[in-house]
């Protein structure tokens, strides 16, 4: 089967011009203009629309254990949510449990995703333990094409290592070419003062966001690019959502370090007031690191514009209003932490980037598809239209109005963080490795499609 995408304008991370683009198979064979239509079995028309490639997060949670609860959107669900807001390649976690083997972590994590999974996922493993075989199992991992791990300085007992272990990770990485993610916060310090809330009866949503201050953010990112500075190793930080914490990224950048982060939409259009709804509502708002107060946003928009920042990931990680967040309805700690976000982040990245002139369109696909390929080792087999990449592409209509809404989204959740965002811009048409998976807001894919993805180490963002 071979299509030809006519008449449409190409956007890639350094160039946008019209062009026609010819997929074999598989593949992209082809990008240029004038391909005649004889070429190809299938014609699409991209009249006025922008080609551009699929969508990349690298920061999702599905099917996810969490305080006693499971993330609501399994692979299959949570692929197809994805693929209904033009993210063709996702990078999930796996969690290697204390004194299990990494190996084993994964092994669940493809049955999780086998038979399930509608585009093309990766791994990223989370590291709790490096005793015994830790460093060979991070070895082995990469030899498996999981090119990067997550670990944790919050959630003390639970997930959190210390700077021994971030140290030896870290180390291990500078001579495996992996990529170290951390979640950046100072969780020590957080359940101090988690303990004091809860002492003085401080028990609604709100006091998650109160009890996580940036401070604790900007010390851990702090703490953790000095590790690696030390280890001579890249590192990234995870859902970044201060000014004080970016501060110290761009310092570190600034410097020549291989500093990276990333932020997601919540950070960059929400603040501190939604955890302040009535009737617990503000319970749909508990994630962390927690929502910050409205002067944080125009900096981290500022951060993407000015690379600060380099990628857009969602860390989609829903649990329903309903059964699941009402978990803490008596206690905040207890609320299940995360939010739903999979489908909407090209959409709101559009429409509150481009349309209102803080980004580039250039910029818009770096973030939220070049850039990750890059950073994660999928470049340039994903994250750029240029023969021989996979067909992993979109159609992008820049005229659709779309308002976002729990009624009409395709996430297994109960609400929305944007319920009632009104956009412009919205895919049109989704192919994933030359398949067309979603046309017109009808889905043409099928559970189980979407494969592994073995990334490279020494992505090349940093080389
Ligand atoms: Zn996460």
């Amino acid at each position: 089967m071979s299509t030809l995408i006519r008449n449409g304008t190409v956007v890639n991370a350094d160039a946008t011009f019209p062009a026609d683009i010819l997929v074999e198979g598989e593949k992209i064979k082809e990008v240029r203009a004038g391909i005649p239509e004889t070429a190809a079995t299938r014609v699409l028309d991209a009249t006025g629309l922008l080609v551009m490639p699929g969508g990349i997060d690298a920061h999702t949670h599905l099917d996810m254990p969490f305080g006693g609860t499971t993330s609501s959107d399994d692979f299959e669900t949570g692929t197809r949510a994805a693929a209904f807001g033009g993210t063709t390649t996702i990078v999930d976690f796996a969690i290697q449990p204390r004194g299990t083997r990494m190996r084993d972590a994964l092994d669940t994590w493809w049955k999780k995703a086998d038979g399930k999974a509608q585009i093309d996922y990766g791994l990223h493993m989370i590291v709790t333990d490096l005793g015994g075989a830790g460093l060979e199992d991070m070895d082995d991992m990469v030899r498996e094409g999981v090119a990067s791990f997550k670990l944790f300085m919050a959630y003390p007992n639970v997930l959190m290592v210390d700077d021994a272990t971030i140290f030896r990770a870290l180390s291990q990485t500078a001579k495996n070419g992996a990529l170290v993610c951390m979640h950046a916060e100072n969780g020590s310090v957080i359940d101090v003062i988690v303990a004091r809330a809860l002492a003085e009866g401080k028990t609604a949503p709100i006091y998650h966001a109160l009890t996580r201050p940036t401070t604790a953010e900007a010390e851990a990112v702090h703490r953790a690019i000095a590790l690696a500075e030390i280890a001579r190793a890249p590192v990234y930080i995870v859902h970044l959502s201060s000014e004080d914490a970016l501060n110290e990224v761009r310092e570190a950048r600034d410097r020549g370090l291989p500093a990276f982060a990333e932020t997601c939409p919540q950070y960059l259009l929400l603040s501190i007031e939604e955890l302040d709804r009535p009737n617990f509502e503000g319970a749909k708002y508990v994630f962390t690191p927690p929502l910050r107060e409205k002067k944080n946003l125009p900096k981290l928009w500022d951060g993407l514009k000015h690379d600060h920042l380099q990628v857009v990931s969602t860390d989609h990680c829903p649990f329903c209003f309903e059964d699941q967040k009402a978990l803490g309805k008596s206690d905040f700690t207890k609320i299940p932490n995360g939010g739903p976000g999979i489908e909407n982040r090209l959409q709101l990245i559009y429409h509150h980037g481009v349309n209102q002139g803080k980004l580039t369109l250039n910029r818009f696909v770096e973030l939220v598809s070049t850039a990750p390929a890059r950073i994660f080792g999928m470049f340039p087999r994903k994250g750029v239209l240029a023969a021989g990449s996979d067909a992993d592409i979109i159609l992008w209509d820049p005229a659709a109005d779309h308002t976002i809404s729990a009624q009409t989204h395709h996430m297994r959740v109960d609400y929305s963080m944007f319920e009632g965002f009104r956009v412009k811009g919205n895919v049109r048409t989704v192919m994933s490795c030359g398949e067309v998976i979603l046309d017109g807001g009808v889905f043409l894919g099928k559970a189980g499609r979407g494969r592994f993805l073995k990334r490279q180490a020494r992505g090349g963002a940093w080389t």
